[in-house]
């Protein structure tokens, strides 16, 4: 605000953070700072307890600080308090203070229209994109020519979400800044790390335990078997950001579907930086049916691609329909080696009845057969092909289909499911084709080096099988990736 900024006139930096002129106004950004981060808070009195000035340079030097710490998750949670801190201010400003104040921020325009505000309806869409829920959007808020009318309490609350939004972004210095400092960036960032070296440290600690702590409480929980939206809006969670409705749930009913109880969801919300004990617990407990009874599904694929929540889909994602599905797809290599084997056979075998007689053909010839490999000598496919034993190829891939498959088990009244790749490999010379691959930890990092054209480096072993009465051929199983990093 300009009056803010004239405070800033006469004011250099080196005697900002050296000056004890400034120590009040650094002590007071490391408050802020320190209160966000822990308590999503930000609680410094006005005068005469505290000088103007200083809480405004206070502010700046937090600026300062934060771009020095180099950490969005502190960037966000620092971000809400400020914009917390911002809606309380607010509620107390006359009306007409009140449209000065959003006019002076520049992001939107509003006019005052009786006790209500009026503002065009770009405006509004671009100052809520993030708050898509329920009243939020525009189709529940009403257009009249252009223009959208909010009462008070809702102008103040969307501000609070622009100045959240404003801040989290930490803006690139102007060149006059530049200029003024007579350095880079990089050096205004060194020089306030060398004055704030062992606060930042504390800062950057405060957040990491915050964000151990929830990860800790998912246990059993396996997250490389999970999907790419829930690692995604995980990752969201704990970089600080505020997960929309649509994400919430999702996490929480997966999670709940997952068998995680809802005091270890509850603790993985405890990183979001508008995290409120009383109500996320409420929220928890009651989509997981704790309180109400009633415990509620994850929601499908497409659900979740149309509210936003989908990041796009993988590989494997094509083959399913459900999350869920997903998780299940990836425990593969969790099954007996017996199970896993049949299961490969059958997606090979590929017969619309149950090839009963076919399979325990091949399964009596494996005998006990197990994954695991050790010494694989490095082999070209063709060499790999005549031994025994295992081999480490490097090879691109030819060709690679997902698709799923079922049968029906007689006498049983069950299906089988299996979801397969198949897969031809080459090593430049000669083309092969391999066993159906079903453990897609290995399946999708196979996916994407076909789709990059890359090499990749697999452990390969050769298996003789019965695909009918009268063919038999040799299939390369793939065991596994090197990952030679
Ligand atoms: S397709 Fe489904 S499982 Fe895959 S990322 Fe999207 S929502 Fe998640």
């Amino acid at each position: 605000m300009p009056t803010a900024s004239a405070i800033l006139e006469e004011v250099n930096l080196e005697s900002l953070l050296e000056d004890y002129f400034y120590a009040e106004a650094r002590a007071l950004a490391i408050n802020r700072l320190e209160t966000s981060a822990t308590r999503g808070i930000i609680e410094i009195e006005g005068p005469p307890t505290n000088d103007e000035n200083d809480i405004v340079l206070g502010y700046v030097i937090s600026r300062l600080v934060l771009a020095a710490t180099d950490n969005q998750a502190l960037v966000n949670y620092v971000a809400l308090s400020e914009a917390r801190r911002a809606e309380l201010h607010l509620s107390s400003e006359t009306d007409e203070d009140l449209v000065d104040f959003v006019n002076n921020l520049g992001v939107v325009k509003v006019e005052l229209d009786g006790s209500d505000f009026n503002l065009n309806f770009i405006d509004y869409v671009r100052a809520a994109s993030k708050l898509r829920e329920g009243d939020w959007k525009l189709s529940n808020r009403g257009v009249s020519n252009g223009i959208v009318t909010l009462d008070r309490k809702t102008l103040i609350r969307l501000m609070r979400e622009v100045i959240r939004q404003h801040l989290e972004e930490l803006p690139k210095a102007p060149e006059e800044i530049r200029n003024r400092f007579q350095g880079t960036i990089e050096d205004l960032k060194s020089e306030v790390s060398k004055t704030f070296t062992e606060r930042i440290g504390g800062l950057n600690s405060v957040v990491d335990e915050r964000q151990a702590e929830a990860m800790k409480e998912l246990g059993r929980f396996d997250l490389s078997k999970a999907p790419p939206c829930f690692n995604l809006n995980l990752m969201d969670l704990q970089a600080g950001v505020n997960l929309a409705h649509p994400s919430r749930f999702f996490i929480t009913t997966f999670l709940s579907s997952l068998n995680q109880d809802s005091e270890a969801v509850m603790r993985l919300f405890a990183t979001a930086p508008d995290f409120k004990e009383s109500f996320t617990r409420y929220q928890v407990e009651h989509i997981s049916g704790k309180t109400s009874g009633t415990q509620y599904s994850s929601p499908k694929c497409d659900t979740l691609v149309s509210s936003g929540v989908c990041p796009g889909p993988n590989a494997l994602c094509r083959q399913i329909r459900h999350p869920l599905s997903y998780y299940r797809v990836m425990a593969e290599s969790e099954k007996s080696p017996k199970n896993r084997l049949k299961r490969i056979l059958l997606a090979a075998l590929n017969k619309e009845e149950y090839p009963s007689k076919l399979l325990e053909k091949n399964m009596d010839r494996m005998g006990d057969f197990d994954f695991t490999y050790k010494d694989s000598q490095r082999r070209k496919l063709s060499e790999a092909l005549r031994v025994d034993s295992s081999s480490k190829v490097t090879v691109k891939i030819n060709h690679f289909q997902g698709r799923a498959y079922s049968v029906e088990v007689p006498n049983e009244e069950r299906k089988i499911w299996i979801t397969k790749a198949t897969v031809n490999l080459t090593d430049g010379n000669s083309d092969f084709d391999c066993l159906p691959i079903t453990d897609w930890k290995i399946a999708l990092p196979v996916e994407e080096a076909q789709h990059k054209s890359k090499k990749i480096d697999l452990i390969v072993k050769p298996l003789e099988i019965d695909l009918d009465d009268n063919e038999t051929r040799k299939l390369f199983l793939i065991l596994d990736i090197v990952d030679e990093t």
